[in-house]
């Protein structure tokens, strides 16, 4: 596919990227492998808008991957960072930022009485299955195929996000060792799970899952599915962790917790509460978190964990998300997904526009949606042809089909506009895409 547009300063630069860098990114899903094209390198954010290093302006729907709910350089997130700052960086001793981070984490989620901090969402959920394993003393791991947990070896067996962007069956390096202890279910298959239990009775540790996925499209919990496994984890000792690291403080103010109110054992956090800086955490029962050292024997820990100016950026911003914050943002995303179904309807494109809570993505296929298998049976193509009309038209998605679309605070109507202008014909390449 050929694209009419051209971003010299951002191909000058990938070129540069590429010669030290594999791939030219810092993480895969930054490329754009799976739409083609040149990936935009980014000099500035403002409210709902990225500028490139072309001076080209864009309304952003991808929010750094969800961390930005407040739009980019919100003056209150940046005045705490600069006043964090300007009394040093890191000093791997306690302090306060930190407790009162975990304060506002612990206020907001009911069931975390206690919480450790660390520096990404991969890391979250290595250390809770970890603790997982050390505190039932067992060692097999339940996922979701489409699941992405972060590239935590045991986990990456049939993720989703980039794994499933690049359609990668398994990642060489992960050995049959690590992975063998994995079991890789269907997504919202209860009867799945069943089978597991009744298969490695005593065996395993825990069930993780995205407490409502975003990285293979966005695909809720089918109604009862949380709750199920809850249930089944109870009967069978084992504990069930809901990884919230995308819909944490996102989807409201007490994540996906506050949506549909299943308990979790474990939870793990990362995006939104840090602000833009790398800040996440893993918590939960108290009697569970007891057995993380140094109170207890798991062992887990972080040179930068807690970092101040992480948790400044993360406390202001979560002090900024109060209920006026979510409605603001509900509402945003329900205009944007009538919109862009009512754009793709028009040009006669199969499409399902699916969403949870505030996350949403458009699958292009009108079959319904509810686990990883259906995801993949869209017309990837489509997207690709609706993704380039987009970005040509100021309008920066996701690179992938298979992630969720973000919005924020800042995206006001003048944004919703410009995304509204471009939806015609971006809908219009769609249609006329061939596979
Ligand atoms: N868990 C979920 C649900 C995620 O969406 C991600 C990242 O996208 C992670 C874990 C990993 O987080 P990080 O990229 O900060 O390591």
């Amino acid at each position: 596919m050929a694209y009419s547009y051209e971003a010299p300063v951002s191909q000058s630069l990938f070129d540069r990227a590429s010669a030290v860098t594999p791939g030219g990114v810092n993480s895969p899903v930054r490329a754009f492998q799976a739409v083609g094209g040149t990936p935009r390198f980014m000099v500035s954010g403002t409210g709902p808008y990225l500028t490139d290093a072309d001076g080209r302006e864009y309304v952003d729907l991808v929010c750094s991957w969800g961390p930005m709910i407040l739009g980019h350089s919100h003056p209150e997130v940046i005045a705490a960072v600069q006043e964090a700052v300007s009394r040093g960086t890191s000093f791997g001793t306690p302090g306060e930022g930190e407790v009162a981070l975990a304060e506002e984490i612990v206020a907001r989620i009911e069931p975390v009485e206690q919480v450790r901090l660390v520096s990404s969402g991969t890391e979250a959920t290595m250390s809770a299955i970890r603790l997982a394993r050390g505190f039932t003393g067992r060692a097999k791991v339940v996922k979701f195929a489409g699941c992405y947990h972060g590239h935590v070896d045991a986990l990456l067996a049939a993720a989703g996000s980039g794994v499933a962007t690049f359609g990668l069956p398994d990642t060489p390096g992960v050995t049959g060792a690590t992975a063998g202890d994995t079991v890789v279910l269907p997504y919202n298959d209860l009867d799945a799970v069943r089978a597991a239990f009744a298969a490695h009775p005593g065996e395993i540790a825990c069930v993780i899952t995205e407490a409502s996925p975003g990285n293979m499209g966005v695909v809720p919990p089918a109604d009862g599915f949380n709750a199920g496994l809850k249930e089944l984890c109870a009967a069978n000792g084992a504990l069930y962790i809901s990884d919230e690291v995308m819909t944490g403080f996102r989807t409201s103010k007490a994540g996906w917790y506050g949506v549909d109110g299943v308990r979790p054992d474990l939870m793990t956090f990362g995006k939104v509460m840090g602000g833009g800086f790398p800040a996440a955490a893993f918590g939960g029962r108290g009697d569970v978190m007891a057995h993380l050292a140094p109170a207890g024997p798991v062992y887990q820990a972080g040179t930068l964990s807690g970092n101040p100016v992480a948790t400044a950026a993360g406390l202001a911003q979560l002090r900024l998300l109060d209920d006026a914050a979510y409605a603001k943002i509900d509402a945003v995303s329900a205009e944007l997904r009538s919109l862009v179904g009512d754009a793709l309807t028009k040009e006669g494109v199969a499409h399902t526009v699916s969403a949870a809570s505030n996350m949403f993505s458009v699958f292009f296929t009108d079959r319904p949606v509810r686990n990883y298998d259906d995801a993949k049976k869209q017309d990837v193509f489509r997207f690709t042809a609706f993704f380039h009309s987009m970005l040509e038209q100021g309008v920066y998605l996701p690179p992938s089909a298979f992630e969720s679309w973000f919005v924020s605070t800042a995206h006001d109507e003048r944004a919703i506009e410009r995304i509204a202008a471009a939806l015609p014909a971006a809908a219009r390449a769609a249609s006329e895409a061939t596979a």
